[in-house]
């Protein structure tokens, strides 16, 4: 009985035991949910609610883009429609490593894995929200370092700005009272972007859906040129579904610029297109003086003035007006400040100016037109020259180009590229396109100043048949009526042989060499080991002048012994103090004024106390005036680098 006695006490022990731990079980079980609870009302990072789950499937979240669309004759293969997060997977070609990933939650950690980024409940279009939420665990300043070498710019101070900041007023008083009709045409505003970062895409975002009149915004069409970026994948989906108005569309090959807002224009609903950087804050009531313009001629396209956001500070700066967009004979794209037309007319404050090219920061040009005048150019690599090249088809088939003032859009400009490119010459690719399509003749002058892209040009021949197709059927005048009417302000050059190229020096063997961002008004001329790439390039012309550089629009000038350049006469005579003589025999190159000739000094050429006065640079000599010798430091030869025949 003793026995039974014991067994029945344990058995109930046991029972007890079951019981407590149960107990256990379920109180541990209830606190974890407590917990949880708690979290998601204090927000602590970890994964947030799904709201997807609230709002089922939003219907202007558009994943991923097919090229089946017939109006994008991209030559794009096939592709096939993928879910979202195959994407995240997409094997990175910069040799960075794809940042870590939670499939299935909204979790992203970037690269240092020492912050996270959490998305959060939705924001609905106008509605002010910290959004976004970063937790910055211990920052390091490499780490800061490292997002700018990422990125180009700080984004570390991106970061810590609204994505919702104002603008201070940089309009002109007299844009602030005009009147706009209530029949504008719609926009869609497309933004195309390649692994941008979060703070400076959704600050365009907002800034956008925050300034544009929505009875003219159709949308805000985002388009992914295959980003890899985590923070661009799911959380970006997610933000976006929750924007009204803001559609997102992806491509599954990487497209460049031009590409990509052809996707982009092809999938656009309102009337008129207006391709944004991604990198951008637009002023108070920017769009409607594009808009009004495009209304009134639908061939028009139109730019707003281009502020800048400095890279480093996120400072906004206002752009002086009058500016318009020019290029030089290497192509290559300015915004040229130009106050000189503001004297001329004095109501210029608020009047659009023609422009001869447009940059591609923000530009607005109709639908219909953009298609009928040939899209961007799909031949174009990756980046760069697209604007260019969309600048002169325009012109030249038929529309304009202009800079409206009372319109203005903040870009911020990069310290450097954010990209690696596959193609070390696809700049010059580009070029080459340009030149060959549209320049005629006068692509001599180009190949003249830049060397690679001639030598590229003759082992190879762009496949630009087309073009020329598109050029012949939509009857495009050529590049001299461009050159002429459109912009006459560009310098043709003579390039006589043996009187053009870069000038050699017999004495010190190297080149006579401007260090390139002394600026628009000049400086110092110097010596430097002669380049071979056409960047050396002048030329002794007709008037006895000596232009320089690829917009030809320095001249070789003296500063009493200094030579020196300074800008050359526009409409004027040149001055003798401009102007030179080249004695082929001796290789002298004579001022007309003083009658002194030009020598290379190399460094140490000078006693010490004088050469601490003149060299400001480390370049291998200086230019000067002298009394006229035989010696081989004055003896120069015009060497062109690129044969008559075959430029
Ligand atoms: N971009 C793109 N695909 C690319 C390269 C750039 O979609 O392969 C986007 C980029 O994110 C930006 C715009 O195109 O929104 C213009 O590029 P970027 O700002 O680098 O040009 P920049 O202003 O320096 O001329
Ligand atoms: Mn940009």
């Amino acid at each position: 009985m003793r026995l039974w006695g014991r067994v029945t006490i344990r058995r109930r022990m046991l029972c007890l035991w079951l019981l407590l731990l149960g107990f256990a079980l379920v109180t541990l079980a209830l606190l974890d949910l407590f917990n949880r609870d708690r979290n998601h009302s204090h927000q602590k990072p970890g994964p947030p609610r799904r709201p997807l789950q609230r709002f089922p499937s939003p219907p202007d979240l558009e994943v991923i883009v097919d090229s089946r669309d017939p109006a994008l004759e991209l030559g794009l293969a096939r592709l096939k429609s993928l879910q979202e997060d195959q994407l995240l997977f997409v094997p990175s070609t910069q040799g960075t490593k794809s940042p870590p990933q939670r499939k299935g939650s909204y979790k992203v950690l970037l690269p240092g894995a020492n912050r996270s980024i959490t998305a959060q409940a939705p924001l609905t279009h106008g509605e002010l929200g910290k959004p976004v939420r970063l937790h910055l665990v211990g920052l390091k300043r490499d780490l800061e370092l490292a997002a700018f070498q990422k990125y180009g710019f700080n984004e570390a101070v991106s970061e810590r700005i609204s994505l919702r900041r104002g603008l201070p007023e940089a309009r002109h008083p007299g844009c602030l009272g005009e009147q706009y009709t209530k029949s504008l045409p719609s926009a869609s505003v497309v933004i195309c972007f390649h692994d941008e970062a979060w703070s400076t895409l959704l600050r365009t975002v907002h800034s956008v859906l925050d300034t544009a009149p929505r009875q003219f915004l159709q949308e805000v069409l985002l388009v992914d040129d295959l980003s890899q970026h985590g923070h661009l994948k799911s959380v970006l989906s997610e933000y976006v579904s929750h924007l009204d108005g803001v559609r997102l569309i992806r491509s599954t090959k990487r497209l460049g610029v031009g590409g990509c807002r052809t996707l982009g224009a092809a999938r656009a609903a309102g009337e008129v297109l207006v391709f944004m950087d991604s990198h951008c804050e637009c002023q108070k009531g920017w769009l409607e003086p594009l808009l009004q313009r495009v209304a009134q001629d639908r061939t028009r396209v139109v730019a707003p003035i281009m502020d800048v956001i400095d890279w480093q500070t996120f400072q906004y700066n206002a752009t002086q007006w009058p500016v318009r967009g020019v290029f030089d004979w290497r192509l290559n794209f300015y915004w040229e400040s130009n106050p000189q037309l503001q004297d001329k007319d004095p109501d210029l404050d608020t009047k659009p100016v023609q422009s001869p090219a447009l940059g591609g920061e923000v530009v607005a040009i109709d639908r219909h037109f953009f298609q009928s005048v040939g899209t961007y150019d799909p031949g174009m690599l990756l980046w760069g020259l697209e604007q260019i090249e969309l600048s002169i088809r325009v012109w030249s088939c038929g529309g304009s180009m202009e800079v409206v003032p009372c319109s203005r859009v903040a870009h911020l400009v990069h310290h450097h590229l954010p990209y690696h490119f596959p193609d070390q010459e696809l700049l010059q690719r580009n070029k080459i396109r340009i030149a060959d399509a549209w320049m005629d003749a006068y692509r001599k002058i180009f190949y003249r100043r830049d060397t690679l892209a001639h030598f590229i040009r003759q082992s190879e021949s762009p496949n630009i048949a087309e073009r020329l197709r598109l050029k012949r059927s939509l009857g495009c005048r050529n590049f001299h009526w461009y050159l002429t009417t459109v912009y006459p302000q560009l310098y043709i050059p003579q390039d006589r042989p043996g009187l053009s190229g870069e000038l050699y020096n017999v004495g010190t063997g190297s080149c006579a060499n401007y260090m390139p961002g002394q600026g628009l008004q000049g400086g110092p001329m110097t010596t430097a080991p002669c380049s071979g790439t056409g960047s050396q390039h002048c030329g002794l012309n007709f008037e006895g002048e000596v232009r320089w550089g690829p917009m030809g629009a320095l001249c070789l000038d003296a500063k009493i012994e200094r030579v020196v350049l300074s800008p050359c006469p526009t409409h004027q005579p040149t001055p003798s103090r401009l102007q030179w003589k080249f004695i082929k025999l001796s290789g002298q190159l004579v001022h007309q004024q003083s009658q002194l000739c030009l020598e290379a000094v190399k460094e140490g050429g000078l006693p010490q106390s004088k050469a601490r006065e003149v060299y400001t640079h480390t370049d291998t000599g200086d230019l000067f005036l002298r009394p006229c010798t035989h010696h081989p430091r004055q003896q120069w030869h015009f060497e062109q680098l690129v044969a008559p025949k075959d430029a």
